[in-house]
């Protein structure tokens, strides 16, 4: 079974800030990690190897930086990683295309998995847009996947229903946090990650057209006022006072 999981690197957004006087996060100087949820990617694709053997193949979109943190997905048990340096205003058509392009290059894979979406940007539109430009099927929203020898079998969470269905490989599969714990890989995993391979793959190798179609034309933050109001104990009237409020407010209905 050969696996590709697309891993993209984001900024730490539980550190932004917001600059008051102009309304715009303050992205500078903000930490890097891997997106949460492609750790999840990775670690089903450590299962799926695992029982069938195979090999995984960790591919981001990123600058040179994003190295130190695919490192952190071969030590979880990933085998190998390609990291392709962006182009300047780079927009989903633009990284889709070249995604796919660098899974075209990769020889015979079966599956492909992606994260359902990023925590800083979060599109959703990755997954489906590789799907899309390579003509493979997909499954999105898995929460929980079932490896067949000829066949791939998967839950679909769409929030109040589940719904299972199933594909020939080769197969794109988008995940949700939902499927698995990611694993903290030991000291020794950490060490022996440094001699697993990490190739730079530029954008001119892959023939693909890299033209941007939509542009970021501003970024700003959104204000979260809080309201302030305590209840300083739960007698009954508060409590109906707190469903009336939330109710009001178009959280209950
Ligand atoms: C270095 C860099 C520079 C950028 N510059 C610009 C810019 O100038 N203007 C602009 O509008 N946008 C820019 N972007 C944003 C970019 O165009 C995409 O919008 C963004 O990377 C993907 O959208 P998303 O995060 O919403 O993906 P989602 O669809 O929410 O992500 C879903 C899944 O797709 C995969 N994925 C997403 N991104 C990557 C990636 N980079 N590598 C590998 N897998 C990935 C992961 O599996 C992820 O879980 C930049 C992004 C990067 C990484």
């Amino acid at each position: 079974m050969n696996i590709i999981v697309c891993a993209k690197q984001v900024v730490d957004i539980s550190e932004m800030k917001i600059d008051n006087s102009t309304n715009k996060p303050i992205l500078s100087g903000l930490n890097k990690k891997v997106n949460e949820i492609d750790k999840n990617a990775v670690e089903e694709a450590i299962k799926i190897k695992d029982a069938n053997g195979g090999k995984i193949t960790v591919l981001t979109v990123g600058e040179a930086d994003a190295k130190e943190r695919m490192k952190e997905l071969l030590a979880m048990g990933a085998d190998e990683g390609i990291l392709i340096n962006p182009p300047e205003n780079m927009d989903y058509a633009m990284l889709t295309n070249i995604l796919a392009g660098a899974i075209r290059k990769i020889d015979g894979f079966d599956l492909i998995i992606c994260g359902e979406a990023s925590t800083d940007m979060f599109s959703g539109q990755v997954g489906p847009r590789i799907a899309g430009i390579l003509d493979l099927p997909q499954i999105t929203y898995a929460q929980k996947i079932t490896v067949e020898k000829d066949k791939i079998n998967a839950e679909r969470n769409l929030g109040d229903m589940v719904v299972t269905m199933e594909s020939p490989y080769p197969v794109l599969v988008s995940v949700t946090k939902e499927i698995n714990e990611p694993r903290l890989p030991s000291l020794m995993q950490i060490l022996s990650s440094a001699s697993k391979p990490i190739q730079d793959w530029t954008i001119e190798s892959l023939d693909v057209i890299v033209e941007s179609k939509v542009k970021t034309i501003d970024l700003q933050g959104v204000s979260t006022d809080r309201k302030n109001i305590i209840y300083k104990d739960d007698s009954e009237d508060n409590i109906q006072k707190l469903v009336d409020n939330l109710a009001k407010d178009g959280v209950l209905r």
